[in-house]
């Protein structure tokens, strides 16, 4: 009887997990387990919202995984001495796990797998979380792409996957070894913060599919229009799901290709796509450049000088710039855990360039309170969005939020439902309230400065202030 450990990571699933159907397949014993290792990934810890969502995707994991006559083993600590612990317990012969692809977690695995060979373990992993390698992805020079639309153009050259393992209809019991129970994680937050995130998410591989199922059969057929609109139910909501491999990129694929064809509904799919191509790119980009959580992509932004202004962070963390369309995303982030990508992009633009605050300070904000914080979309979102990012928006763009309010959220829906302070303002000024004198403003129910903060910048000479700022930089080498 040979004995393997799976060691789940980012891939809090069963269907399509490649590693785990290699075990089963192999081994008439295979333990199931998971360590919570946050020191790993220094300097980036999983943020207390990523952590509410581990916790409740590991609860559905050990659900599962019971119902299967199995169970998971919960540890916490340095992953190499508990999986040395477990080796010896056990009697394993060999572990298999699923690649991940940050920087210290590359390091650390490579480390960790070197020691366990070097025992006469044999170690086993795959890819799981991927389309592509970020190696199989090369510009004919070797080099990797920094543009996108060519790097997805070389990806669909070479095919996109959507070949699934199947899930296990049994497994295989657990033998007796101690386990911590899932409250000893300690990941719950302990402030109350979490009662949006309860209402608004469903974590756990079940939760996964029913995204994808809903987001096919109530807004597919128009992704490529209402993607934009955070007034509207127009996106999967499927990336906290993604972030912890609740279900495959693969999978999502697999679901596009199996629907029955419908007249109009190719470009929607290839929209959808393009964005998975994204994600892709964002992953390649971190394992290609792996300094650029922390250090702009284009070195011409070292040299920016960003103002120190905690007052300015702190009104924009909690929502109280004065600017609706910003303040309704910020405030539906603390609430939900979530925000709208188009108004992700409006706030970090207003941040990184009419307040001119470091986007890593923005980064930073995203990575504690967004359920799906992930640090390679959240460094390209933001590299992308301050302008020094690889095929990132030119630094001369900035966003106007007024106008992309009036256009991404005609009706002031988004605006009304997360800033009711302005729900009586009429559609014409809900963007723009402060263009309305103080006796039309208190008709409404509004006193700018009382009970809705006065715009905390003006929005014409801020951009001014931030076009001559990076003016600074941009003939340098
Ligand atoms: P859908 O429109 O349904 O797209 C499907 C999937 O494609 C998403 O779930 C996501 O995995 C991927 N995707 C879509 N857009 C992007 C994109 N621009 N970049 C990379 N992947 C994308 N996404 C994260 O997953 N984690 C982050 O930490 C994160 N931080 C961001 C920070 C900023 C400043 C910006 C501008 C964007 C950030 N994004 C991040 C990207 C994007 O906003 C979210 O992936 C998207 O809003 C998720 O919503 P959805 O699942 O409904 O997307």
């Amino acid at each position: 009887m040979t004995t393997a450990l799976f060691w789940f990571r980012r891939d809090l699933r069963l269907l399509d997990n490649p590693a785990l159907h290699q075990a089963l397949a192999q081994h008439q014993r295979v333990i199931p387990l998971y360590i919570h290792d946050p020191e790993a990934e220094a300097p980036w810890q999983p943020g207390g919202a990523s952590c509410w969502w581990l916790h409740h995707s590991l609860a559905a994991l050990q659900q599962e995984l019971s119902r299967l006559g199995s169970g998971l083993i919960l540890r916490r600590g340095d992953s190499l001495e508990v999986l040395q612990e477990l080796i010896n317990t056990s009697e394993a012969s060999h572990i298999y796990w699923n690649r991940l692809y940050e920087p210290s977690l590359i390091a650390r695995d490579k480390q960790l797998k070197t020691a366990l060979q070097q025992q006469g373990l044999e170690v086993i992993s795959h890819n799981a979380a991927l389309l592509f390698e970020p190696w199989q992805v090369l510009k004919g020079d070797g080099q990797p792409y920094r543009v996108f639309t060519p790097f997805w153009r070389s990806c669909l050259r070479q095919g996109l996957p959507v070949q699934l393992s199947p899930a296990p209809t049994k497994m295989p019991a657990l033998p007796r070894l101690s386990s911590l129970a899932l409250a000893d994680l300690a990941l719950l937050p302990r402030l109350d913060w979490a009662k949006g995130f309860e209402q608004n998410w469903q974590p756990g591989e079940v939760g996964a599919h029913l995204a994808l199922q809903n987001f096919i059969d109530l807004a597919l057929e128009d992704y490529q229009h209402a993607r934009d609109r955070p007034d509207l139910p127009g996106t999967s909501r499927l990336s906290p799901h993604l972030h912890f491999g609740e279900i495959s990129p693969a999978r999502l694929l697999h679901g596009l290709q199996t629907l029955p064809p419908r007249a109009g509904l190719l470009p929607h799919i290839e929209s959808w796509q393009r964005e998975l191509g994204w994600r892709e790119f964002a992953h390649y980009l971190l394992f290609h450049f792996p300094d650029t959580p922390q250090h702009p992509f284009d070195p011409r932004f070292a040299h920016i000088r960003w103002e120190q202004d905690e007052q300015g962070l702190s009104s924009w963390q909690k929502g109280q710039t004065g600017i609706p369309i910003v303040d309704a995303g910020m405030r539906e982030l603390w609430q939900t855990g979530f925000m709208h990508n188009r108004v992700r992009m409006i706030v970090a633009s207003l941040l990184s360039k009419n307040l001119l605050i470091d986007w890593r300070q923005g980064a930073k904000w995203f990575w504690d309170t967004l359920l799906d914080a992930d640090l390679a979309a959240n460094t390209l979102g933001w590299q992308w969005t301050a302008g020094c990012g690889a095929d990132a928006a030119p630094w001369f763009r900035i966003f106007n939020p007024v106008l992309q309010g009036q256009k991404f959220d005609p009706k002031g829906v988004y605006v009304r439902r997360w800033v009711p302070e302005l729900a009586g303002l009429p559609d014409k000024y809900l963007h723009r309230p402060w263009e309305l004198s103080s006796e039309q403003l208190q008709g409404y129910g509004l006193r700018l400065g009382e009970n809705y903060p006065h715009p905390m910048v003006d929005l014409r000479h801020s951009r001014e202030r931030a076009l001559a700022r990076f003016g600074t930089i941009k003939d340098l080498k």
